[in-house]
């Protein structure tokens, strides 16, 4: 009951369409800036690979608006929010004070009380590098 038709090609071109359908990724058009890759700034995926050694980032003090109590700054860094959120936390146990990790279009870490010496110490402990900026 052999038949001439050969029943490779069917099977061939199955597992070919399987390999397509798997990849989808080239048209995921991101919803919110409707760019092909995304450039959301503040999109996860956007994240960049944090080099402290190539890294500046500016510290500055700041006083805060309700009662004047001073508050240091840390600011223009690249955007890696779980690196820095990750960093904040070494920064305020390293400064035993409080802090948080503020995310927005230019995320900054902020530390309450005057920091600077403590925090810049951590910065280049790690390797990073620092400038004063502001008052
Ligand atoms: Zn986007």
């Amino acid at each position: 009951m052999k038949q001439n038709k050969p029943s490779e090609k069917t099977s061939k071109e199955s597992s070919t369409r399987l390999v397509y359908s798997s990849d989808g990724s080239h048209l995921k058009l991101c919803k919110k800036c409707g760019e092909d890759p995304c450039i959301c700034i503040d999109s996860p995926s956007n994240a960049v690979t944090i080099d402290p050694a190539k890294t500046i980032l500016k510290i500055k003090l700041e006083k805060n608006q309700r009662g004047g109590k001073l508050v240091t700054v840390i600011h223009d860094f690249p955007f890696n929010p779980d690196y820095f959120e990750d960093l904040t936390k070494k920064l305020k146990n390293h400064c035993g004070t409080g802090g948080t990790y503020k995310k927005e279009v230019k995320p900054q870490i902020e530390l309450q009380g005057d920091q600077r010496e403590k925090a810049e110490a951590l910065l280049l402990k790690l390797g990073f590098k620092t400038k004063r900026s502001g008052g």
